[in-house]
């Protein structure tokens, strides 16, 4: 999520933090070689960052559900059908070459082979294609 940088004030530790627009903050380190941001040691650096746009990482995480937009969620649905179907189709193929491996009277870890090639081997394309519309 975006916000836009509002003013900044010292912690404790002397570092700057960014207040932002949303009413969240953001540290702004100056820590060479790690973060180069030498802006922030001097009034008119800082003056000059108020009113950029920056990431606020907290919006991003308590918003997420909140501020899908109706085209992302329908995206979602859409990949945990898919998902969901795969890992079902998996568990079947998996199941029935166990199944298939007992019958012939393979032993545990023959079927267990067979179980894993008959997920490995799954034509996807044939999911996709019996997913439920
Ligand atoms: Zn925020």
């Amino acid at each position: 999520m975006k916000s836009t940088i509002s003013g900044f004030h010292q912690d404790q530790l002397g570092d700057w933090v960014a207040d932002l627009a949303c009413g969240h903050t953001r540290h702004m380190r100056h820590d060479p070689p790690w973060q180069n941001r030498e802006w922030i040691t001097t009034p008119e650096g800082r003056t000059r960052f108020i009113g950029s746009v920056v990431e606020c990482k907290v919006c991003a995480e308590s918003g997420q559900e909140g501020h899908m937009t109706e085209n992302e969620a329908a995206r979602k649905r859409e990949q945990q059908r898919i998902a969901q179907a795969v890992r079902a189709a998996c568990l079947q193929a998996a199941i029935e070459a166990y199944e298939y491996a007992q019958i012939k009277g393979l032993c545990q870890e023959g079927a267990w082979d067979l179980a894993v090639d008959a997920v490995k081997t799954l034509d996807l394309d044939k999911v996709l294609e019996g997913l439920p519309g």
